[in-house]
């Protein structure tokens, strides 16, 4: 409801009588990412690393065959993040396999590994992704056994408010040693994934410099601009053709603010 509403008011601010795609495209960036914030102002060295923090994000998303496609990168500000990535699974999934959560964490690093590349320095707009990073990573090793050393177990006791849907806190039911055991499996894990990251990014230079400048240039790739780096790569996993249901986009940028 939410986004025909905001498609609707797209259609009036532009003077149509029927409501078509492309408000409907803008009403679902509206919905999921807020609104187009152009007004922010950003210097040139700035919008250099968040071209290339995105474009990591987005090349390395393309590289791993268990990520979700890309379906658009823009490094226009929009509501409360400086930069996104727009990501759209192929399949409806309810299982994810370990291998997939170990490619998801590599996506999700890239943005902070092509800082570290590409400038030899970092900044915080990656306090959202390592968030996500490190939280993954934490339940992967004491939620799903996913850890081959800490083995098939559930680690901790959590209380969770059923009716407010959110955890109030978490009861540690094992060892001292145990939970040293548990930092260094998911330091390993974590490792593990930005390793990969960074070797995608240093094999593809050329592409990850090419995205990159496109998108200083452009400030928005839709997927099909996206593909067109990939036509002759190899070792570039194949995509289907065909944009898939867009209700199901997900936005793999997380809102970050750009003062701490
Ligand atoms: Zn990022």
């Amino acid at each position: 409801e939410n986004l025909v509403n905001e498609a609707a008011i797209l259609a009036a601010r532009r003077n149509k009588l029927s409501i078509g795609m492309p408000e409907f495209q803008e009403a679902i960036e509206r919905v999921i990412a807020g609104p187009e914030r152009r007004s922010r102002i950003i210097s040139d060295e700035e919008k250099r690393i968040i071209a290339f923090h995105e474009a990591g994000h987005a090349l390395v998303r393309r590289m791993l065959p268990k990520c979700d496609p890309v379906h658009k990168l823009s490094i226009i500000s929009r509501g409360m993040s400086l930069s996104y990535t727009i990501s759209l699974p192929e399949n409806e999934h309810v299982l994810v396999s370990r291998s997939k959560f170990e490619e998801d964490l590599s996506a999700m690093l890239a943005g902070r590994v092509a800082e570290q590349l590409v400038f030899d320095d970092v900044t915080n707009g990656a306090v959202n992704d390592l968030d996500r990073v490190t939280k993954l990573a934490r339940a992967m090793v004491t939620q799903y056994g996913m850890s081959a050393r800490m083995g098939p177990m559930v680690f901790g006791q959590r209380h969770e408010m059923i009716f407010l849907g959110r955890e109030i806190g978490e009861q540690r039911n094992y060892s001292e040693r145990v939970a040293r055991e548990i930092d260094e499996e998911v330091k390993r894990i974590v490792q593990q994934a930005y390793d990969q990251a960074r070797d995608i990014l240093t094999r593809y230079s050329d592409l990850r410099q090419g995205i990159a400048d496109r998108l200083i240039e452009v400030e928005t790739l839709e997927s099909a601009d996206f593909e067109a780096f990939f036509a002759d790569v190899p070792g570039a996993p194949p995509r289907s053709p065909g944009a898939p249901p867009a209700a199901r986009a997900k936005l793999t940028e997380q809102p970050r603010s750009s003062a701490p």
